[in-house]
């Protein structure tokens, strides 16, 4: 018999000496928290309990309309009581902030109930949205959902156990995704040990991390894995590859508008037509009813093979049932498009169905016997299906969480996670150089070679993006800085070593090197959008070896930049929405831009460069207050335009807008 240890409840008798970490699966529509107890992970409810867990989903859901505490103060709601004010509050109700995570309002192409804010100096800012609780960024959303599963946590260990927490992403997430997430845990007060891509965890919850002993003796068994993610809003496809104990992600695909959701639409428009309506001659409060009860009849198909269906709507009603062989039909458009994803990212990665050795189902619409039944004959063998495919991804996660606080040396297999989005440079004519492509495995450095392209250039601007496109402009912009001191030479002989280094967390380092002299100069890149003017420039700065002289220059430089910025944008927006202005007005503001752009082109990068700075102050300060003065002639005119914008688009969110189709 052992002895047992007396200790209160959520007080260890040492706090010290059980240590823990938490998996969170932060998802698009319900978000989980799970824990490694005793050596087995473990889902956390919300009553904290960790076995016989009952409810362990919290719907990704927070309510920002007028709710009021016993004290009076207003308060959000998480989860399940934020969600029942969906169908009467849409707009105060966000139900998918993980699609806003690190988006700009360019980026923002579906559409949503949402009234959203952008910042009116940075167009790579998160939009916020507008609530009656007030202005509310993704991240802050995110912060709730990651707070309310800590709240969880707390209340299942011991005081100050847990050391921290490692947070899923989809394997697609860029930089400014994966940084707002970051974030939000960060906002949430939990110390994020890694973010993990959530096909990487699905596969660690099926044990494929384990080397088994038989066939690790034979080097040349790998394995080859494909994770099959139908969500709510979302399907992902990853490629893993296990080899000699090495895992890594070899190939990611997917859909961001394609999950449970559209199928109950899909049933919705189904139910409608066999009562003779069109979803037209509903509101969109009867649409958002409807689709939940889609919902619920295609769950309830899950378990059986036919379910009375009824729906009563607009003076309409209608009964009947709905089977199994119906359900496959309706929802065919959706399954096909999945199988169809899955072939483009096996081709892309070179690998034949045949090379596949598991499937592996996530997500909670893989539950349907329908989509196990089409993954099965497509691939022409059953998928792994036998843990639940809403808890996979936390308990994987739960696991590595577990293992990164334990150093756990015995399972001594390497997770590779792999780089979403191409990393490069822009050279000159504004073209990008990529350094590190897609899909690489980190963590990785890369060093590539480049030359001045004038005569006597002493520095160079470095500047680094993301994205695959052939065009800086068309690229996601993560950071730039310069690098200053090139000896003079004659164009082409400096020999400036670029290198790029991603760690194990996915955290990116520039630096460059001029050889033949030595000088250098870095960068980490934090993803450029939200951040401060404070913080553009330190990320400045941190490019700088010669602070004092190269001060002026920067700042210059940056005057340039921004004011380009602004002529762009200015620009695309005259294409987009030059209605909206009067001819006068728009020839005034056609005027005030080219004034600012004779400005700017005073100044050349290379200009700043070849210039001994410390003789020149006064070039310097004259061309920079020559920037400042045209463009403080162009605000008033870009705001009144701005502001004429703003209102157009406020208005078409209010008229366009429908609350069913906020997830397309
Ligand atoms: P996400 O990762 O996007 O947050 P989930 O993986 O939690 O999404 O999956 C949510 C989707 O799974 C919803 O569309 C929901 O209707 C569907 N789903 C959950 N349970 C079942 C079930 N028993 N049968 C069919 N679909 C289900
Ligand atoms: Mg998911």
């Amino acid at each position: 018999m052992s002895l047992l240890q007396i200790a209160e409840p959520n007080q260890s008798a040492n706090p010290h000496e059980h240590q823990y970490a938490l998996g969170i699966d932060l998802g698009t529509t319900r978000s989980m928290v799970a824990v490694v107890r005793s050596g087995k992970a473990t889902l956390i409810d919300a009553e904290g309990a960790t076995d016989s867990v009952s409810d362990t989903l919290l719907p990704s859901v927070v309510y920002y309309g007028n709710t009021h505490n016993t004290n009076g103060s207003t308060h959000p709601l998480v989860g399940q009581a934020a969600l029942a004010h969906f169908e009467s509050d849409p707009s105060n109700t966000i139900i998918s902030a993980k699609r806003f995570m690190g988006r700009s309002s360019k980026d923002i192409k579906f559409s949503h109930p949402y009234r959203l804010k952008s910042s009116t100096t940075n167009d790579k800012e998160m939009p916020s949205f507008v609530t009656e609780q007030g202005e509310i960024s993704p991240v802050a959303v995110s912060a709730e959902i990651l707070r309310t599963l800590a709240q969880r946590a707390i209340k299942a260990l011991p005081n100050g156990s847990i050391q921290g927490a490692v947070i899923t992403v989809p394997a697609y997430f860029d930089e400014a995704q994966r940084q707002a997430t970051k974030d939000a845990a960060k906002l949430a007060g939990l110390n994020v040990l890694r973010l993990l891509n959530e096909p990487t965890a699905a596969a660690v919850a099926y044990g494929l991390d384990r080397t088994d002993t038989e066939s690790s003796a034979n080097k040349l068994d790998e394995k080859i894995y494909l994770i099959y993610d139908l969500g709510g809003g979302t399907f992902d496809v990853s490629l893993l590859k296990m080899n000699d104990g090495v895992f890594e992600v070899l190939a990611t695909g997917g859909n961001s508008a394609l999950g449970g959701d559209d199928m109950d639409r899909l049933i919705m428009g189904w139910l409608l037509k066999q009562a003779g309506l069109a979803p037209a001659d509903l509101s969109a409060q009867q649409r958002t009813h409807i689709a939940r009860q889609a919902e619920r009849y295609k769950q309830q198909l899950t378990q059986n093979d036919t379910v009375e269906v009824a729906i009563e709507v607009a003076d309409t009603s209608w009964q009947g049932q709905l089977s199994s062989s119906d359900l496959a039909q309706i929802i065919e458009p959706i399954t096909r498009r999945t199988v169809a994803t899955c072939e483009q990212v096996m081709r892309d990665a070179g690998i034949g169905i045949e090379q596949l050795d598991e499937i592996i189902m996530v997500g909670g619409s893989t539950r349907m016997p329908v989509i196990q039944q089409v993954v099965a004959q497509f691939f022409g063998k059953s998928p792994l299906a036998h843990l639940d495919p809403d808890q996979v991804v936390a308990l994987g996660a739960a696991q590595v969480a577990d293992q990164l606080i334990r150093q756990d040396k015995s399972n001594n297999v390497l997770l590779l996670d792999v780089t979403p989005l191409s990393l490069g440079l822009e050279t000159m004519g504004g073209l990008v150089e990529v350094i590190i492509p897609r899909n690489t495995p980190i963590p990785v450095a890369k060093k590539q070679t480049f030359t001045t392209y004038q005569d006597g250039q002493t520095g160079m601007v470095i500047h680094v993006v993301q994205g695959e496109r052939d065009t800086v402009e068309h690229n996601r912009s993560l950071g730039r800085f310069e690098l200053y001191g090139i000896p003079p030479m004659k164009a082409g002989l400096a020999r400036i070593e670029v290198t790029f280094d991603i760690d194990a967390n996915g955290q990116l380092s520039v630096s460059a090197l001029e050889a033949t002299s030595g000088v250098h100069s870095d960068i980490k890149i934090t993803p450029s959008y939200g951040l401060s003017d404070e913080q553009q420039e330190q990320l400045l700065r941190a490019g700088f070896e010669h602070a004092a002289e190269d001060k002026l220059a920067r700042s210059l430089l940056e005057a340039k930049l921004e004011a380009e910025r602004e002529i762009l944008a200015l620009q695309s927006a005259l294409q987009e929405f030059h209605t909206l202005l009067t001819e006068q007005e728009t020839q005034a503001l056609q005027q005030a831009m080219q004034q600012l752009n004779t400005a700017i082109n005073q100044v050349s990068s290379t200009k700043i460069a070849n210039t001994d700075i410390a003789n020149n102050n006064d070039d310097l300060h004259m061309l920079k207050s020559d920037i400042e003065a045209k463009q403080a002639q162009l605000k008033p005119l870009s705001d009144n335009f701005a502001a004429r914008i703003m209102d157009l688009s406020v208005k078409q969110s209010l008229s366009g807008t429908s609350t069913e189709d906020w997830a397309q």
